[in-house]
């Protein structure tokens, strides 16, 4: 069974609950990994995006690497079976404890984000009696057409060490001998639907590269993040995202020296589509004003993205569908449970006629989904089903 689908003389189980489509996610992993074979791309996998084992086995098993932001990720990851050589660690804020432990299992590289993390890496990994390899993450001041809130690659952005900053850590990384230089990593972005801004940070690569190649610094690795949007609005049109178009506007701008190997990091892109919220619906109501509300058993809890970003998730009434009788629509604003006044969905959408009791799926929710669940108004963690049943 692909998408969720309510088979008649079956009982739906308990709601809310996330449902992942396991073949969709297998055949994302694998157009994915295709297309950036036909460059020598690498791509690590974002886990922060969604850390379900059984997703994780299956991004692990399709040859992706780790790209962590937490010590705590870089645990998970390494507890899911990914190389620690595989293993990238990002983030504005890393403890020492987490650096620490990092350093202990042996991770690729740490994509620091000030000078000052540079130090404080340099001085834990002497404590280990290590070098650690390092890639700069320098903010590109690249401006991409996407939510403020996921937009990270802008001058007043606290990621990254700000271009005018590199002849600072370019200096200081001479002073430290733990610390060996392997490379520039950039991030400027979450879903981005328009390839020219992918365009322009490759060029803007291309620049910031030069600079430290005339400085003599070799440059044996790029990364360039992730970003790439999914097709929220529509998703059965683009169930797998332009992966093709991706790879092959770095492939156009992005310039590659001899020996050097490009890294990608993809979370959204590789897990959204896969997965959806399934809800149903507790009470319909009429406002004063003549709008109608249906109330649904998932809320913010189980998927803040629309009450944090204004994101739009595609809704549908499962339930609706599958009658025999078509229902008549109307504008419906769809709502969650919880004392929060942010907790909608979706406002005064096109809406079948929905009652008490129907099925819901709000779609595209395999990425910053279940990741970014809570426990507010003391609620559970809802569970997750797999397309295979299992
Ligand atoms: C969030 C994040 C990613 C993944 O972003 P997506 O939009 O989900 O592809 C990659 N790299 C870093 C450093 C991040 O913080």
């Amino acid at each position: 069974m692909p998408k969720y689908t309510i088979v008649p003389g079956t009982e739906v189980p308990q709601t809310p609950f996330y449902y992942y489509d396991l073949d969709l996610l297998r055949r994302t992993l694998k157009t994915a990994a295709d297309e950036a074979g036909k460059y020598g791309y690498r791509i690590h996998y974002a886990l922060k995006a969604n850390v379900e084992p059984r997703i994780l086995a299956e991004i692990q098993r399709a040859g992706l690497g780790a790209d962590c932001v937490s010590g705590y990720e870089v645990r998970c990851a390494v507890e899911n079976g990914f190389a620690p050589q595989q293993i990238v660690f990002a983030g504005v804020g890393k403890s020492d404890r987490e650096i620490e432990y990092a350093i202990r299992a042996g991770i690729f590289a740490f994509n620091c984000e000030s000078l000052q993390e540079l130090e404080v890496i340099d001085e834990l990994a002497a404590k280990q009696g290590k070098v650690v390899n390092a890639a700069l993450r320098i903010n590109p001041n690249v401006q991409p057409d996407t939510h403020k809130y996921i937009s990270t690659g802008q001058s007043e952005s606290k990621f990254g060490i700000s271009y005018t900053e590199v002849d600072a850590a370019l200096a200081k990384l001479h002073e430290l001998e733990h610390i060996r230089i392997v490379g520039l990593h950039f991030h400027i972005g979450s879903q981005i639907r328009k390839m020219e801004s992918f365009a322009e940070l490759a060029r803007r690569v291309n620049e910031i590269a030069e600079w430290f190649e005339s400085k003599g610094v070799e440059l044996k690795h790029l990364n360039m993040g992730g970003g790439l949007g999914i097709d929220y609005g529509d998703p059965d049109a683009e169930p797998v995202p332009d992966f093709a178009g991706y790879f092959r506007t770095f492939r156009d701008n992005l310039r590659v020296r001899e020996g050097q190997t490009v890294h990608f990091e993809l979370g959204r892109s590789i897990v959204a589509q896969c997965g959806e919220l399934i809800t149903r619906v507790l009470y319909t109501k009429t406002t004063a004003g003549g709008a109608h509300f249906a109330i649904t058993d998932a809320g913010m809890t189980e998927l803040i993205r629309p009450a944090l970003y204004s994101a739009h998730h595609r809704i549908e009434n499962l339930t609706a569908e599958a009658d025999r009788q078509p229902r008549p629509t109307g504008l419906y604003s769809i709502a969650g449970p919880i004392c929060e006044s942010s907790d909608v969905f979706a406002r005064d959408i096109e809406f079948p006629e929905s009652r008490r009791g129907d099925v819901l799926s709000i779609r595209s929710t395999g990425a910053y989904g279940s990741i970014m669940a809570s426990n507010y108004n003391m609620r559970p963690i809802a569970p997750s089903l797999f397309s295979d049943g299992e």
